[in-house]
């Protein structure tokens, strides 16, 4: 950056990318305000020329707004007797995509913003940064190189430091042509990310976003469709219902295999059964109901949110593909990978 510092007013625009982040809480600008008060502008804003010569601010939106509060309140000199005025240094770097970076690092250094907030400005930062780095270089986006290690999840989450399956669930609802101002609202603060997805959810199956208050004294018997749900007891969303489904044919299954049990116990006991091995026979019953029980559908992936591939398309490695885990594999999951999905749906949502 350079020490090209500008005071006072200055014409620009504030770049987009700069536009996509939450403004300030009360409280953070309550305080900035009373500290520049005390102390006078401690740190300038940036400036970004682009390549057609126009002035965009980057990082002090914050800032510019509190000094110009501050001096239409006829306050112009600190406490400390520094001289309460804008100041400006510019961002030497050319590229777009460094402009990008430089952005989502200083916000990303923002102590207020919550974990569902990181994500879902990560994954459209990260949207925003991929494009800049394919024009610059004159290539597809699929073909730009970041030099980064790892998956695209990861990656987000790693810059953003937040989890990937915030990530994940935010590169759904980006994706999703319901979900442009989910995911607004989820930047702003607004909407969880489990909410959102239950809203997406509804939208995709032309649902409205609230379910609609039930009325008591008009309860007629509609034909609602049947709720499929998973090993945790969470339902299911509609794509992954044909998967779950198998759940239900299971423990009808798992009912044939006790009956199993019971007749040839009935068997054995009279005198033609005198010779099958029941003992054998329960094992290898057990053995069945076991295996159903461990492999049946036991979960949506959580690495892909239920897409069984990475948004970069490739076949999601936790799943292979199959867009849900079984018991055996979901239990290889970490306490904290699990946690988000094994709340009883009473418990308080998101934790942050
Ligand atoms: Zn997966």
């Amino acid at each position: 950056m350079s020490s090209r510092e500008k005071t006072g007013p200055v014409e620009f625009k504030i770049h987009p990318i700069a536009a996509m982040y939450p403004g300030c809480t009360p409280e953070e600008k309550e305080a900035m305000k009373i500290s520049i008060r005390q102390n006078g502008l401690i740190h300038a804003a940036t400036l970004w020329e682009d390549d057609n010569g126009r002035t965009f601010l980057i990082d002090g939106l914050n800032r510019a707004r509190i000094v110009a509060e501050l001096l239409q309140e006829g306050i112009e000199v600190a406490d400390n007797g520094s001289v309460i005025e804008m100041r400006y240094v510019t961002f030497e770097g050319r590229k777009l995509s460094e402009v990008i970076q430089f952005i989502e690092s200083n916000n990303m250094a923002r102590r207020t913003l919550s974990a569902s907030q990181r994500a879902a400005i990560g994954v459209r930062a990260y949207q925003k940064y991929i494009k800049a780095l394919a024009d610059e270089n004159n290539v597809a986006a699929s073909e730009v190189n970041t030099g980064e290690q790892g998956e695209v999840g990861m990656r987000i989450a790693a810059r953003t430091s937040t989890n990937r399956q915030y990530v994940y669930q935010c590169i759904r609802i980006n994706e999703s042509k319901f979900g442009t101002d989910l995911m607004d609202q989820i930047i702003a603060g607004k909407l969880k990310i489990n909410n959102a997805l239950k809203v997406l959810g509804r939208r995709e199956q032309g649902l409205p976003d609230e379910e609609e208050a039930k009325d008591p004294t008009d309860t007629p018997v509609q034909a609602q469709p049947t709720k499929t749900y998973d090993g945790l007891k969470n339902e299911v969303h509609p794509d992954h219902k044909a998967i779950f489904a198998v759940r239900e044919k299971i423990a009808e299954i798992l009912k044939l295999v006790k009956k199993v049990q019971a007749e040839t116990t009935a068997i054995c006991e009279k005198a033609g059964g005198r010779n099958i091995n029941l003992d054998a026979l329960n094992t290898d019953l057990k053995n069945i109901t076991a295996n159903l029980r461990t492999h049946q559908p036991h979960s949506p992936c959580p690495n892909c949110a239920g897409a069984g591939k990475t948004v970069d398309k490739k076949k999601c490695p936790t799943c292979t593909g199959s867009c849900f885990l079984d018991m055996a594999q979901w239990k290889l999951l970490t306490p904290e990978v699990r946690a988000p999905y094994e709340k009883k749906a009473s418990a308080p949502p998101e934790g942050e």
